[in-house]
């Protein structure tokens, strides 16, 4: 087995994911693992870094699959015994004017941001190695989708025990509410984006509290983040920051120093810790 450290960046072929598998392959004293849900796309992301010097590895990894999660993680395991570097990046967003109905938008976008992102989690932190790094790519869209939620939905997604049981619930709850239409009327915002993303970050602080409670003396930080506004295919040409400028945060979070035992279980954005 080997004793190199090594990082794994979730949909990372494109946009703030091939930022961050750069970023890391700058400064991350390790392997780094590039993962695609398409193995084509993977390698051609690969040779697009190794053109510019870098030395990514790649494996295969569909978010929305347990067995592609599964094969990662045993392959990890045997490697290199665990992980040191897990970043949660890979997302998916509806345009806006896509036409697809509500609820279809509803039940495909928490499947991947949430229950795929849940996934890897549920199989992947377990081999977190002491004084490991997890951040998971969110977005301010679930600061502001959570102010769009009814006060008891607020509250309940504010709590400090509400536990991940909980919280699966309330997420399959807002996609049943959206086949009934009544998502509204039982005090969701009208985002699924923005829902998946809500689930992201209090899955991250949930996450983060267990930690503390089972793996006090590991010293392992998990976060989420907000990346900023970023051209990529996501979010378009328009937006503000360069793939490389929107990795800064993830990576920042991701290169936390064995010394730090701060932020944890956050929501950080610009490398600040923003109120929940
Ligand atoms: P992007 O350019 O569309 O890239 C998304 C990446 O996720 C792609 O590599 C995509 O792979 C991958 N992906 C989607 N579904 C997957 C699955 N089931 N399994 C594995 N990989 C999957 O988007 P981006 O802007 O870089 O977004 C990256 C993350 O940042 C997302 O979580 C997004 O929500 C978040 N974010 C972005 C912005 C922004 O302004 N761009 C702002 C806030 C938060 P394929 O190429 O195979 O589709």
């Amino acid at each position: 087995m080997s004793n190199v450290q090594v990082a794994v960046v979730t949909g990372s072929n494109k946009g703030i994911g091939l930022a961050i598998v750069r970023a890391l392959c700058k400064q991350f004293p390790g392997d780094v693992y590039l993962t695609s849900r398409d193995p084509g796309r993977g390698q051609a992301a690969v040779a697009q870094l190794q053109q510019e010097g870098l030395r990514p590895l790649f494996h295969q990894l569909d978010i929305d699959d347990l067995q592609s999660i599964r094969a990662l993680r045993d392959f990890l395991k045997g490697k290199y015994g665990g992980i040191n570097v897990l970043v949660n990046n890979a997302g998916i967003a509806f345009k806006v004017h896509d036409t697809t109905p509500f609820a279809v938008q509803a039940e495909v976008t928490l499947k991947t941001n949430f229950f795929g992102t849940k996934n890897v989690c549920t199989e992947l932190l377990p081999l977190i190695k002491p004084y490991g790094r997890v951040v998971n790519v969110s977005s301010m869209v679930s600061s502001s989708a959570l102010r769009g939620c009814s006060q008891e939905l607020q509250q309940k997604f504010r709590s400090d025990s509400i536990t991940e049981d909980e919280l699966v619930q309330l997420m399959n709850k807002f996609v049943e509410d959206t086949k009934k239409s009544v998502h509204e009327k039982e005090g969701w915002p009208n985002t699924a984006y923005g829902v998946s993303k809500i689930g992201v970050t209090v899955l991250s602080r949930i996450q983060a509290r267990l930690l503390n409670e089972q793996r006090k003396g590991d010293h392992i930080l998990l976060n989420a983040c907000c990346p900023g506004w970023v051209r990529t295919d996501m979010a378009g040409p328009k937006a503000t920051k360069s793939p490389d400028e929107g990795a800064e945060t993830p990576v920042y979070l991701a290169l936390l120093p064995s010394s730090a035992d701060a932020p944890h279980g956050q929501f950080v954005s610009e490398k600040t810790v923003k109120p929940w």
